[in-house]
């Protein structure tokens, strides 16, 4: 059966998610479920029963159909499956890679963002705009002695791959909101910021710059910070920003956002000037973006308050946009995604994500 999904947005934005994001994971469950051969693949369509998957074999193009184990939003089953299937494969679900930083300064550059310049305990191999860390909201005692570990030494251990498992278990005889809650209960007390820039001899001098307000979690943890304080990362990634030297780019920042955006225009290589949507909640944090950070002929345009709808309209005039890249709000997101998917399909790549949801 290939029962249509009802809300054909949110499944458009799930396929979208996955393909950009999660090609490792999708290619681990086509290697399992139809050809271990399989070296490249992406999902063509969801239904309510299973997925379609395009994938590659031999330098040949083929589509293939995975059955969902169990019902559910796509999401949790798509992943249950990945998950599923790296586990069958022993490879390591969870790639995790620890940086660990001393605090060196804190600051504020605006009214409410704090930069962090931190040091990285080895360097940091990447020269990368776009690149974030998973910051875990707490203080160690002390820098953990280096060890040799390398990404190779993730494979899972016996104890991991039993725990795993019963996750997995666990996670097919909950219900969704329970699913939900469970997924939600991992990244509690983990949010991802931005390496704004990364710099010194041995490049381990790194520029965080958190956007803090009311008495969140990520804006307790970064004002809550002095110098000599030891933190650290879990997971890092990087967001994909190759495809942003040619045609005319849209970039849509919020506070939270850009830094990446920064990040990006110092590698700026693209002859086209870029065109800036700048939200803010507060027009101090406008400050930010310095027309000298931007590439000659940028057009920046500055929404500030309640930008929703303001944001919506000013997309109606604007045109011949090749490719949308930024972090906004969750919802948000699914809106804006949602407009240029009906009126502005000529749009080659949307790269617009959700970077924090509203509450
Ligand atoms: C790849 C990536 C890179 C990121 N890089 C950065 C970065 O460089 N700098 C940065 O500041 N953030 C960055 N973020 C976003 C950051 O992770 C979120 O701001 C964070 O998840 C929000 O955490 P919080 O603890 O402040 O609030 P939460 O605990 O998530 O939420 C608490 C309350 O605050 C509200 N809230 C949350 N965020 C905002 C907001 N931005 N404005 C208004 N209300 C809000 C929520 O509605 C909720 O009521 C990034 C996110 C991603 C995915």
């Amino acid at each position: 059966m290939k029962t249509p999904v009802k809300d054909q947005d949110s499944k458009l934005d799930i396929i979208e998610h996955l393909n950009q994001d999660h090609q490792d994971e999708i290619l681990a469950i086509t290697q399992l479920h139809i050809d271990a051969n399989t070296t490249k693949a992406l999902i063509k369509n969801i239904y309510q029963e299973g997925g379609e998957i395009t994938y590659i074999v031999d330098n040949q193009e083929k589509q293939g159909y995975i059955e969902f184990p169990f019902s559910g939003e796509a999401e949790e089953t798509i992943l249950y499956l990945a998950y599923d299937a790296m586990l069958k494969q022993g490879k390591a679900l969870d790639k995790s890679n620890k940086h660990y930083f001393e605090v060196v300064d804190t600051s504020f550059i605006t009214d409410n963002i704090i930069r962090l310049t931190l040091k990285s305990s080895q360097p940091i191999l990447q020269d990368y705009a776009g690149y974030s860390f998973q910051f875990a909201l707490q203080k160690l005692k002390k820098l953990p002695k280096p060890t040799n570990k390398t990404q190779k030494d993730h494979k899972l251990s016996f104890f991991n791959k039993i725990f795993y498992q019963f996750l997995l278990w666990l996670y097919t005889k909950l219900n969704s909101d329970k699913r939900k809650k469970m997924m939600a209960s991992f990244s509690k007390n983990l949010r991802f910021y931005t390496a704004r820039k990364i710099m010194g001899d041995n490049n381990d001098i790194v520029w965080v710059d958190i956007y803090t307000h009311n008495e969140s979690a990520g804006s307790l943890w970064a004002n809550s910070l002095k110098k000599g304080d030891i933190i650290k990362s879990v997971r890092d990634h990087k967001e994909k920003t190759s495809n942003l030297d040619s045609g005319k780019v849209l970039f849509i920042a919020d506070e939270t956002s850009i830094p990446t955006i920064i990040a990006v225009l110092e590698k700026w290589n693209n002859p086209i000037a870029p065109i800036i949507i700048n939200l803010s909640y507060y027009q101090c944090e406008q400050n930010y973006l310095n027309k000298n950070d931007c590439p000659e002929g940028t057009q920046i345009i500055r929404l500030i308050g309640e930008y929703e709808q303001e944001l919506l309209k000013t997309l109606e005039t604007l045109k011949e946009i090749d490719i949308v890249f930024g972090g906004v709000e969750n919802k948000l997101n699914q809106k804006v995604k949602k407009y240029f998917r009906e009126h502005q399909s000529n749009i080659k790549q949307n790269r617009l994500k959700g970077y924090w949801k509203k509450s």
